[in-house]
């Protein structure tokens, strides 16, 4: 449930963002390093190729139980549990959009115990079938494309499109749609950039924490990618470990 009078909503990505590590890959290495290799071809799109990954896996004989255990093995800095906490305390929505899915991000929340704190997670849906066998599909099937132009979001999610509806949803449940919803977005991949678009710089007040040396900070640096950082208002704060979020948002809040 989304409060309908929170103080802002705080959107984080899920891999290398809430979490120190991705979580696709990590539950596929640790079910067999085989089958994990076979998520390098590219040929076939990324969720597409978890399921088929997985669908192997069964065949081979794994179990629903590994994975399970899989993800209580996840690494979570606790700065960042802080972090989440410390908004949740300030009346803040937190929200995941996450190119993960469903079951490894609510097992892994509930396993640290912090499902509660957010109030919505918007990523691609899985679900144990009656074989307990996972199966993961995309958020946005390959027959209703999303459509977006930026250039960085994936054929199944457009992060800057959900921002859209959250933000729609926002405005719809806390009275005048002409205040606008104070923001913080925290992110390290090319994808996070199209959410960050949907931004605005109120007194400063808006945070994007784009963390250090991985792809999102690459897209913003490349000389040969014209006006991408002048299209951005809110604030940017730079991030390497989860502490340097947690500073900031004890000083900002
Ligand atoms: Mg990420
Ligand atoms: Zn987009």
């Amino acid at each position: 449930m989304l409060a309908t009078t929170p103080a802002g909503i705080a959107i984080f990505d899920f891999d290398w963002t809430l979490i120190d590590t991705d979580s696709d890959r990590f539950v596929i290495q640790y079910l067999s390093p085989e089958i994990r290799k076979k998520l390098d071809d590219k040929s076939i799109q990324w969720t597409d190729r978890q399921n088929l990954c997985l669908e192997e896996y069964y065949e081979q004989g794994g179990s629903g139980h590994t994975i399970r255990e899989a993800l209580t093995k996840i690494p979570m800095d606790p700065s960042m549990i802080d972090a989440c906490r410390l908004l949740h305390s300030k009346g803040w929505n937190l929200v995941i959009i996450s190119d993960s899915n469903t079951v490894y991000i609510e097992g892994i929340l509930e396993h640290i115990g912090i499902r509660n704190l957010f109030s919505a997670i918007i990523t691609n849906p899985a679900h144990w079938d009656d074989q307990d066998q996972l199966r993961i599909k995309r958020l946005i099937p390959a027959d209703a494309p999303h459509g977006c132009t930026v250039g960085v979001c994936s054929l199944n999610l457009c992060k800057g499109q959900q921002v859209e509806q959250l933000l729609l949803q926002h405005q719809q449940g806390s009275g005048p749609a002409s205040i606008p919803m104070r923001m913080i977005y925290v992110g390290d991949g090319q994808n996070d950039y199209c959410p960050a678009l949907r931004m605005e710089n109120k007194d400063e007040k808006d945070i994007y924490f784009v963390r250090r040396g991985r792809s999102l900070e690459a897209y913003l640096t490349n000389k040969n990618k014209v006006g991408v950082m002048e299209a951005l208002k809110a604030r940017i704060v730079y991030w390497n470990a989860a502490n340097d979020v947690l500073q900031e948002l004890q000083a900002a809040l």
